[in-house]
């Protein structure tokens, strides 16, 4: 049985407004979603022994059952257990390039990574969307991860509807190395500041539908129009993020001083993105507004958006 390498994209949000609470705990979101180059790298091979082995090369990665990537393996083997009894465990290492709770859906996306390898190792033959239902699952970031591209997310997440790919946009990424966000803090809180605003379960359809904001969004993506997608760059958690923290609040000033197309924290934070219409100009804001902060524990990182998911890597 061979061993199976993939490439798993970060994504970030262009744009994430939370409408109103749900009866399952979660929130009720609109998201646009976009896949980037900046990956981590999944290798997965057979081991014979049936156990399931997760080692990463980033220390604060845990290597147990609660690294999703394993969480992703455990759940197929548990659907699917005459595959373990058949083809063995796997061995699974994760080249971590994503930086880790940065709202950019590293674990996410590695879990994505393994359930698309392991469906072809175990030849177990299942359709994207079979994938996408187990990957919800683990995470509701996992069936964005699965499928890439650009695409509006809705429900908690896991409900997508693909847009036109954008792949001539560039991004310039910054995050401290040593903050980190919890998602669900950022949630919570949000909850207990603006749960005013929310949309209750009870109310039809029809009024959770008008109170979306995403559609200009949407109509900037299908015209692949670079300067409207950056100004239309939305995002609530931003609204509990930056007040807790100035120094991301500052990042986002700087990346605005330099008069690109918009910018804005990723998810849960406290990664900030910025778009460019060039690689060139990706790299001149990098250098730019890591001279202006000048701060040794501020990491940068340039990408450009791609239409892929997980995918194969070349060997
Ligand atoms: P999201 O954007 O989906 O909210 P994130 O990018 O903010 O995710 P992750 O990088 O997925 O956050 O990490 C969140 C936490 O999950 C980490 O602190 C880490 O302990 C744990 N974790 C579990 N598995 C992984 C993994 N494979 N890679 C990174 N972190 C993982």
């Amino acid at each position: 049985m061979r061993s199976y390498s993939l490439i798993a994209p970060a994504k970030i949000n262009l744009y994430l407004e939370i409408i109103g609470d749900r009866s399952d705990g979660y929130h009720e979101l609109a998201m646009v979603l976009q896949s980037i180059s900046l990956a981590d790298q999944i290798d997965i091979q057979p081991i014979g022994i049936d156990t399931i082995i997760v080692r990463c090369d980033h220390a604060e990665v845990p290597n147990d059952h609660t690294n999703l990537a394993y969480r992703a393996a455990a759940l197929l083997t548990k659907q699917f257990p005459e595959a373990m009894a058949q083809f063995g465990g796997v061995e699974i290492n994760i080249k971590k390039n994503i930086p880790i709770a940065a709202g950019l859906a590293g674990g996410s996306t590695d879990a994505a990574a393994v359930l698309v390898g392991l469906d072809l190792m175990w030849q177990l033959g299942l359709t994207q969307s079979e994938l996408e239902v187990l990957g919800a699952q683990i995470g509701s970031d996992v069936p964005f991860c699965i499928q890439g591209g650009t695409a509006l997310a809705t429900g908690r997440g896991e409900e997508l509807s693909p847009l036109k790919n954008l792949d001539n946009l560039y991004v310039v990424l910054a995050k401290y190395r040593n903050l980190g966000i919890s998602t669900i803090w950022a949630y919570q809180t949000y909850r207990q500041q603006f749960s005013q605003t929310y949309i209750s379960q009870a109310q039809d359809l029809e009024t959770r539908q008008h109170r979306v904001h995403s559609g200009p969004m949407v109509s900037a993506i299908m015209h692949a129009d670079g300067s409207a997608i950056g100004k239309l760059l939305h995002n609530d958690l931003e609204k509990v993020a930056l007040p807790e923290h100035p120094q991301v609040l500052e990042l986002r000033e700087a990346f605005e001083s330099q008069g690109v197309l918009g910018t804005m924290m990723s998810g849960s934070g406290p990664t900030v993105f910025a778009l460019t219409e060039s690689e060139a100009e990706a790299l001149r804001v990098l250098e730019a507004v890591k001279t202006q902060i000048a701060n040794p524990e501020l990491d940068f990182w340039t990408a450009k958006f791609v239409s892929t998911g997980i995918r194969l890597a070349q060997s």
